[in-house]
């Protein structure tokens, strides 16, 4: 069976013999100790759609009513993450929060709380390659996506001043939050599914599921091995015509790839990314394909992003600082 993740870039795979129902005899470890030392684990796969792309869970469990319960807990964290983090619904935590810009500390959830620390310390580490204020510029890509317009210089200049990830200031002994300049507007488009998606796999763990994936968008993050293998099938791909792709085993990782495959526009010859430069608060120019293998989702998704950005050697760079591994397709590369 393969799950595919954004279609073609990552391909998720498990061996067709393996979905047709395993003895596995795992140790004592990762069994309860109620349980029976000799279970056979099925596989059940669900999709569901949240923070507008698909989430697909696939996972391991002796009957289909504990992968139904199960399931449902994980799409039911995914769906709370999503009311934690969208920039969408004017009434998510996140958007509450861009509403209080220019104001006092705002006290947040910890899940927020989490991300936007990662966030700062990428935007930090990258030198602002990676930053989360991009959020007015990202609306104006958007709109030049729809009308295949390049947004007005003078829109880029007005949203380029409510950039800039030092006007986040956080506080974790409060756990507050404090936007300096009223009027900006946080994305975690480039990190959120990648957590989302170490919520799942968290929540699985602890209803029992011990060997899942879950996918949301293209981020992936996988727990323990299919029964009686060494680990997830990952196939990496490359998008170019007659690009070669490679496959990788990973069990306990997270996966996530970013690029401008599907999300660019094409104007006066020149095409433009989904990621935005937030030095020139133009789209990137370069086509740049990246996949991290990293120990969690907000590792592996925030780095993607990140590298793509950068330049290959320093995106290398940044993902050993979190002993991540990085496959990149450099500009014009194989
Ligand atoms: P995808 O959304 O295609 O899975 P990414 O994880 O790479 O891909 O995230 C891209 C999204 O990140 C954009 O759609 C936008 O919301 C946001 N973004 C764009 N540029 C930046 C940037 N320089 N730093 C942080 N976030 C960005
Ligand atoms: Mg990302």
């Amino acid at each position: 069976m393969y799950l595919h993740a954004r279609s073609v870039r990552v391909v998720l795979a498990v061996a067709v013999a393996c979905f047709a129902g395993c003895r596995a005899r795992p140790g004592p470890s990762t069994m309860p100790t109620t349980q029976r030392q000799d279970v056979v684990l099925k596989p059940y796969e669900y999709r569901q759609i949240h923070m507008g792309v698909q989430a697909r869970l696939a996972v391991y469990a002796p009957d289909e009513e504990t992968a139904v319960r199960a399931c449902r807990a994980a799409y039911k964290r995914i769906a709370q993450l999503d009311d934690v983090m969208s920039d969408y619904r004017p009434s998510s935590e996140l958007m509450r929060l861009c509403a209080k810009a220019g104001g006092d500390p705002v006290p947040v959830s910890e899940d927020l709380f989490r991300v936007l620390e990662r966030s700062v310390e990428l935007s930090a580490r990258t030198n602002g390659a990676f930053d989360i204020t991009v959020g007015p510029l990202v609306r104006l890509w958007r709109e030049a996506r729809k009308s295949g317009k390049l947004p007005a210089a003078e829109d880029l200049a007005a949203a380029k001043e409510l950039c800039g990830w030092q006007k986040i200031k956080l506080d974790r002994e409060k756990r507050t939050v404090r936007l300096l300049v009223f009027g900006m507007k946080l994305d975690l488009g480039a990190i959120a599914k990648g957590y989302a998606c170490d919520g799942a796999i968290a929540v699985l763990k602890a209803e029992g599921i011990a060997s899942a994936v879950c996918e949301v968008g293209g981020d992936i993050v996988v727990s323990g091995a299919p029964p009686g293998r060494p680990g997830w099938i990952i196939e990496v791909t490359n998008d170019l015509p007659g690009g070669k792709s490679r496959k990788i085993f990973v069990k306990d990782r997270a996966i996530s790839t970013s690029g401008d495959s599907e999300q660019f526009v094409v104007i006066d010859g020149q095409r433009y990314s989904h990621i935005v430069d937030p030095r020139t608060g133009l789209g990137l120019t370069h086509s740049m394909l990246v996949t991290i293998v990293a120990k969690d989702g907000l590792t592996s998704d925030g780095l993607s992003t990140a590298a793509s950005v950068l330049d290959p050697e320093r995106g290398r760079e940044l993902a050993k600082l979190y002993g991540a591994k990085a496959y990149i397709r450099p500009p014009g590369g194989e």
